[in-house]
């Protein structure tokens, strides 16, 4: 397989061999080539030291010299220039708590988590593959470089990316990999929220977000997302229903587009349902409220993972209405579109389509249809720009002070009014008509208005 670098990677490569040291295009970057894949970003490894780094090139930025990343910037973009080095225990993400320098690639490779990922590449010595990471990449195995009990034992993390590159891949985990992450699924604890937020966004916004079942089998799920657990354990005997909580979830997440804030939503948008079931004198099983009780449960885990608010918000919204039905027609809708938010659409059907899908397909095409309706609905309603908001009326405060109303409660009312009006029937959405439907009085001639709200 051939592997062609980038012009400025070679060129980077080229001046610190030029220097009398060594480096190698490594890790993520080859393996994505031997893929056949784009590489995100082209890291690489050297025997030069940080400030022996730093002394090749004119523009360079300390990205974590500490741990001997050295930021080269050329043509606009940076490329993380590493000493090799060997790793004490990793405290975040990126950095191992001491880390020492060393001029052998190898002792560099060897600190790398899996085979695929320890590879190294340039121009003049080819592909350097010293654990059979090339084989490894071909019989689709994720497999850790050396004893896998002592690297998770080193970095819990590592059994997490595991389950992601497995996902992002969709590779197996070797068997004794696999056996070590289900011995020591329990040291996950020891990892920081941010950490685990990284590889579980990763992990369910891949190709493969089923893949989440293998964290759930090895106990990982159960260190970080303990409530998901609870879920696969949750059987539901309703005719809406085939499958325990927690996998028509993981089913849902595997019908929607991989976007963060869907996957998420697809993920915990019944995860309140096992604190509400009940189950009737036929057997079925119910979950009253499960919705908002969802919704509260999602802000609250996502806020343990550390997630940003804008994305708790987004995920916490649609889980509260995913269940919403919305009758056909323009006005229905527009009045949704009002009461749920606007910003949640079309995020929303396809939430109501994903969830449908992983249901039963008792009534499957008559739930479909509606959604189909309601989206050709909106469709029309955002195509001919109609007003759903308070923001796109076309009277607002300053205008009823002007014509005459006291600030104050009253302006809210009538804006109210007025903005159902226009959710009825668009055509009321013009400032004259509005008026003399709402005011009691027209500001220009101060007579009667003959109808009123
Ligand atoms: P991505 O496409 O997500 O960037 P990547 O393989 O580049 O994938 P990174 O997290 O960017 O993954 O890490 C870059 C490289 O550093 C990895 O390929 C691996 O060699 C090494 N690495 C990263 N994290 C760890 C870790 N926790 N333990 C050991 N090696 C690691
Ligand atoms: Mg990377």
């Amino acid at each position: 397989m051939q592997i062609v670098l980038p012009e400025d990677v070679k060129k980077i490569i080229g001046m610190i061999q030029k220097a009398g040291f060594e480096a190698y295009a490594v890790g993520g970057c080859v393996r994505d080539c031997l893929l056949n894949k784009v590489p995100n970003d082209w890291d690489i490894t050297t025997s030069a030291l940080p400030e022996e780094v730093k002394g090749l090139f004119s523009h360079t930025f300390d990205t974590g010299i500490k741990h001997g990343t050295v930021t080269v910037l050329l043509h606009h973009v940076g490329y993380e220039v590493t000493t090799y080095r060997i790793d004490g225990e990793y405290e975040d993400g990126r950095h191992p708590k001491e880390v020492s320098f060393t001029r052998s690639l190898k002792e560099d490779l060897l600190r790398r988590d899996f085979t695929i990922n320890a590879m190294a590449y340039n121009d003049t010595d080819g592909l350097i593959d010293l654990f059979g990471g090339q084989q490894d990449l071909k019989d689709g195995i994720i497999r850790c470089v050396g004893n896998a009990e002592d690297r998770f034992g080193e970095d819990a993390l590592r059994m997490l990316r595991a389950v992601r590159f497995s996902a992002q891949l969709d590779f197996e985990i070797e068997e004794e990999t696999l056996k070590a992450v289900k011995k020591l699924s329990g040291n996950l604890e020891k990892v920081s929220e941010e950490r685990i937020q990284t590889e579980l966004v990763k992990t369910i916004t891949s190709d493969h977000p089923g893949k989440i079942r293998i964290a759930h089998e090895c106990g990982l799920t159960k260190v970080f997302l303990p409530e998901f657990d609870v879920c696969m354990e949750t059987a539901q005997n309703n005719p809406n229903h085939l499958y325990t909580v927690g996998e028509h979830s993981v089913r849902s997440m595997e019908r929607i587009p991989a976007k963060k804030e869907l996957r998420l939503t697809m993920l915990l948008h019944d995860i309140g349902k096992p604190a509400l079931k009940t189950t009737d004198e036929e057997g079925i099983d119910h979950f009253h409220g499960h919705p908002a009780k969802s919704a509260e449960m999602a802000r609250e885990i996502l806020r343990r993972l550390k997630f940003d608010n804008q994305t708790v918000d987004k995920v916490s919204r649609l889980c509260a209405c995913h269940d919403v039905r919305i009758e056909p027609g323009k006005k229905y809708l527009r009045r949704a579109m009002n009461r749920l938010g606007g910003d949640l659409f079309p995020d929303f059907f396809l939430v109501q389509r994903a969830d449908v899908c992983a249901q039963s397909d008792w009534k499957r095409k008559e739930k479909l249809d509606q959604i189909a309706r309601n989206e050709a609905d909106y469709k029309e309603i955002t195509d001919a720009g109609e007003c759903f908001s308070l923001k796109d009326l076309a009277v607002n405060g300053k205008d009823l002070i002007d014509a005459g109303i006291k600030p104050g409660k009253e302006i809210g009312e009538i804006l109210e009014k007025m903005l159902n009006l226009v959710l009825e029937d668009p055509e009321n959405n013009e400032k004259s008509r509005l008026f003399e439907l709402c005011l009691p009085k027209t500001q220009e001639n101060g007579e009667k208005s003959k109808k009123k709200c």
